[in-house]
């Protein structure tokens, strides 16, 4: 309903927002900007998830934050309110350690990341360098003729938030994949976290970094692509037509709603607003009609008051 229109639903009749929302059974929501920010729950989202999972619809968080392990995003879900369950959530963490597990990965991961990736490698049993600051001791001539060191086997590297990036991480990395059969994954591509008054880069800033000096694109495990949601969609879980997935970014959320076939929800608590989304419209390019979302509301729980 409303293929990408951009619809305000608050300026829908009442009558005509009822029927959307049962115009779908399972919902795929982005978690920063959509039902929390940092560590606090956005006003009505607690109350709204809840009431989708009490009549019956299902819920998935779909996160594209690599530094947190899916337990312990559950753990704050639940800490926060949500009714939540482990096989609810979705993380780029732990898609990355299974995509390495699905093909049989025997040799070493250099990490730039977080323990929220390491620990998902643990539960797999897959053997990495670990992670933590790595920063430079003093001149780059005594980094490159004394400091630095790359260890042996490694077969892949995954790119994920890492706020102690640093020039030998960086250095290291892009020497691991100097090796073209060494795997090169990143959790994803977001270019800044939602915040008032400060841009925080996003793990999409570190990830463009790496592929600039390895000379190499990465394999991105996180939305837009569908790698992230395919096993629900091959297993039967959710029925794309009939699945709605709620973001507050469009390059991320919204296109892969788009990439997968899914009613797409865009909320503004979050990154972008209908001004961006004007601008893809009056573009558009191919490109910009995929950003596009078939819904709009200013915040997920303007909703509530319609079920
Ligand atoms: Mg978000």
């Amino acid at each position: 309903m409303y293929k990408q229109s951009a619809t305000n639903l608050l300026e829908l009749p009442e009558a005509d927002v009822k029927k959307w929302l049962n115009s779908f059974d399972s919902i795929l929501t982005d978690c920063d900007g959509v039902v929390w920010l940092f560590n606090n729950p956005i006003e009505g989202a607690v109350d709204t998830i809840n009431k989708f999972k009490e009549i019956n619809k299902k819920v998935f968080f779909c996160t594209n934050n690599s530094t947190k392990t899916r337990p312990e995003l559950l753990e704050k879900a639940i800490r926060l309110g949500f009714k939540m369950n482990k096989d609810e959530i979705i993380s780029t963490a732990h898609a990355a350690a299974a995509y390495l597990k699905n093909r049989n990965f025997n040799k070493k991961v250099y990490v730039i990341g977080s323990e929220g990736i390491t620990k998902e490698l643990d539960a797999f049993g897959i053997e990495h360098c670990g992670v933590g600051p790595d920063p430079i001791s003093s001149s780059l001539n005594q980094f490159v003729a004394e400091d630095l060191k790359l260890e042996t086997g490694i077969g892949a590297v995954i790119v994920g938030f890492d706020e102690h990036i640093s020039f030998p991480k960086l250095t290291k990395a892009a020497s691991y994949l100097d090796d073209p059969e060494c795997i090169f994954l990143a959790t994803n591509t977001d270019e800044r976290f939602p915040m008032p008054n400060y841009v925080i880069p996003g793990t999409g800033s570190i990830v463009r970094a790496v592929e600039t000096c390895a000379e190499r694109d990465s394999i991105l495990i996180g939305k837009p692509n569908p790698n992230i949601c395919e096993s629900l969609i091959r297993d039967g879980i959710i029925v794309p037509e009939r699945t709605l997935m709620i973001g507050d970014r469009c390059n991320t959320d919204i296109l892969l709603g788009t990439n997968c076939g899914f009613q797409t929800l865009l909320v503004g608590s979050g990154i972008h607003q209908l001004h961006h989304v004007k601008a893809w419209m009056d573009d558009g390019s191919e490109e910009s009609k995929k950003l596009i979302p078939d819904v709009f509301l200013p915040k997920l729980g303007d909703l509530l008051k319609f079920m």
